[in-house]
């Protein structure tokens, strides 16, 4: 597998006031040509850190891509400290001094002589278009070596890549582009440890196989790459590990790839052509937001009342004063009765009700911050789930909003509870 090194440059991301969405972005890009990144480094708008970022880029990696620092100004070092690392002198190139006045004087302003940086390159680099910005990106080979600079506003920067960097990436690095296979196996609803037992069962013997776990709002992501002879054979190899793992997983398994879990069942629920409705109290909307972040949610989401004072559930739910008294607005019952009540009023196919304590005050021992009781309810029955959550307000509301989601599409799909 052929391996990279991306460098991030630029004083801001040192500061904290930028974070590097660059790097991310271009691991996510690689990974899919099926380059391995093998190290990252972040570096200030320091000549000596930034050569000392590509000297280490070339030593682990044939592939080093740099994002930021490339223009006009003397805190712009990237492409000096480049060529320098890389022992290339640089020269003027004429079409591109033509291009910065160009630039220049269709705003009737002269070119600095600050600005002809911009036009040096390395003899044999490609000059890399930037129509969204005046610095130029460069890719260069030098031997077994390639660098790709990119500037660093990150929409010049991934227009750059996908017009300019890739096609180059694919035609020099390819063999490894379709000879890779990976999918990502989406879970909800077990702990990290439990999936890493079960990943262990399946891959006691990994060949060819790599795994990596990502953790994140109570979903796991398993990112599996497998590496065969071939496309072929790679996929072969794919499809079987993922066959094991997802037969292990059961209906943990929520989706795969691109799919997430509110795409997953509007599916469901467009298909079936159901509608649903929704009632929340310690979400807040959330559960509606999620639902109506995918366009055209209208053909299965009637939508959500967010009834946070107990006079909202008993005035537009129905939920009766004597539930709410009794075992209090965070109770299975009022859970239940809110469902019923969202039903009711909306005539939908299913009502789903969150009802919650999301922290941080509000909690008492037999009820603790955390607690959130989610009801499910159809035309026949009303499944309640009591959840305790972790994470904060936010992480409550998070959890409890995917919790319902992934209540709605076992029930459709015939799942256990979970
Ligand atoms: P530069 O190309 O160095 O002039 O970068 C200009 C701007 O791009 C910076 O002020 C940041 O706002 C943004 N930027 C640079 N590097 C990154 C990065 N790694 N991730 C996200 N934004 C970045
Ligand atoms: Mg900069």
């Amino acid at each position: 597998m052929n391996k990279a090194y991306i460098i991030s440059t630029g004083t801001e991301l040192m500061l904290g006031t930028t974070v590097d969405t660059n790097s991310v972005y271009l691991s996510r890009k690689l990974s899919d040509l099926g380059i391995k990144v093998v190290g990252k480094s972040i570096v200030g708008d320091s000549a000596e850190y930034i050569r000392l970022a590509f000297q280490t880029g070339f030593q682990s990696a044939d592939l080093v891509i740099a994002s930021g620092g490339l223009g006009p100004t003397l805190d712009d070092l990237t492409k000096d400290a480049a060529c320098q690392v890389l022992d290339v002198p640089m020269e003027l190139v004429e079409e591109e001094v033509q291009r910065l006045k160009d630039f220049f004087s269709r705003w009737g302003r002269t070119m600095p002589e600050s600005n002809l940086r911009q036009a040096m390159f390395p003899p044999g680099a490609v000059i890399l278009k930037n129509p969204r910005g005046t610095a130029p990106g460069m890719y260069l080979r030098q031997g077994d070596k390639t660098v790709v600079l990119l500037p660093g506003p990150p929409r010049e920067m991934t227009h750059m890549y996908e017009n300019e960097v890739e096609p180059l990436l694919r035609r020099d690095f390819g063999s490894d582009a379709g000879r890779v296979a990976n999918r990502t196996i989406k879970v909800l609803g077990l702990g990290e440890s439990r999936v890493d037992e079960i990943l262990a069962e399946v891959l006691d013997d990994p060949q060819g196989c790599s795994l990596a776990l990502l953790a994140r709002d109570g979903e796991i992501h398993i990112k599996i790459t497998a590496e065969g002879k071939d496309g072929a054979d790679s996929l072969r190899i794919l499809d079987e590990i993922c066959q094991q793992i997802m037969e292990r997983l059961g209906d943990y398994v929520f989706a795969c790839d691109e799919d997430t879990l509110e795409s997953i069942v509007a599916n469901l629920l467009a298909a079936q052509g159901s509608m649903l409705a929704v009632a929340e109290s310690c979400t807040g909307g959330l559960l509606a937001k999620t639902l109506t972040d995918i366009p055209g949610s209208s053909q299965y989401f009637w939508g959500s009342v967010t009834c946070y004072s107990n006079q909202a559930k008993e005035r537009i739910l129905g939920v009766s004063p004597a539930t709410l008294e009794q075992y209090g607005a965070v109770s299975p019952q009022t859970a239940a009765e809110m469902a019923r009540g969202i039903m009711t009023v909306s005539g939908a196919d299913y009502g789903i009700a969150i009802t919650g304590i999301a922290g941080p005050d509000g909690g008492t021992e037999s009820k603790p911050v955390g607690l959130v009781y989610i009801a499910l309810q159809d035309g026949q029955q009303c499944q309640i789930k009591e959840m305790h959550f972790v994470g904060g307000r936010d992480g409550t509301r998070i959890l409890a909003t995917k919790t319902a989601l992934d209540l709605l599409r076992r029930r459709i799909t015939g799942g256990k509870a979970g």
